[in-house]
């Protein structure tokens, strides 16, 4: 099954992800879990990109296009994939349909969590308590949801146009909603 999880931040997407990914026995691809390990590796590609993640901004497509494309090249892809985090405006939207056609991957389905924002900032703060992420504090959690907004909001009615879209209901525990996500999926 070739999926794309979407949602905005703090909607469950790396939980659920993490879920399907056994359930699924495909490979769980994360922009932000990749991003994050070059930041923390202090490659090239890190130290440019985490500028803009402690900022809560888009890491810029180019570095990111080219993250995607190595990792879509292993050949573990073969039977399918989860892909979170990305694609996460209509430029990266594109640049992935391109890249999936030539390698005969096309997106079968792409899922949207969907979460009220009130929720979200109380996951997120609870994320801050717990993981300590940089990017988790009030001020940068405020700028990635409006980031989410403008850039990242537009990729789901791209998906919607191309018959692909299926929205699913994020509030509720963990169990619920890989259910709904399941069911979502036969
Ligand atoms: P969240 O789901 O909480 O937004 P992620 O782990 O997906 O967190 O992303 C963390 C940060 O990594 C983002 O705020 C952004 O700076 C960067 N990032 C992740 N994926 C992308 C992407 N596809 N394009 C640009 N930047 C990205």
């Amino acid at each position: 099954m070739r999926i794309i999880l979407l949602g905005p931040p703090g909607s469950g997407k790396g939980t659920q992800a993490a879920l399907l990914k056994e359930r699924l026995s495909v490979p769980h691809i994360s922009t932000g879990d990749l991003l994050r390990a070059a930041v923390k590796a202090g490659t090239p590609l890190g130290l440019k990109a985490k500028a803009a993640m402690d900022a809560g901004e888009l890491v810029s497509d180019e570095l990111v296009l080219g993250l995607i494309e190595e990792r879509l090249g292993q050949a573990d892809i073969g039977g399918g994939y989860i892909l979170d985090g990305f694609p996460r405006n209509l430029v990266q939207a594109e640049a992935l349909d391109t890249l999936l056609d030539r390698l005969g991957q096309p997106v079968e389905k792409a899922l949207e969590l969907t979460v009220d924002e009130e929720q979200i900032v109380r996951r997120l703060a609870k994320r801050a308590a717990e993981e300590g992420r940089s990017d988790d504090t009030e001020e940068v959690v405020r700028n990635r949801l409006s980031v989410y907004h403008q850039q990242t909001a537009p990729v789901t009615g791209y998906y919607a146009d191309r018959n692909l879209l299926i929205r699913v209901d994020g509030m509720g525990s963990i169990e619920e909603i890989n259910q709904r996500l399941v069911d979502a999926l036969r």
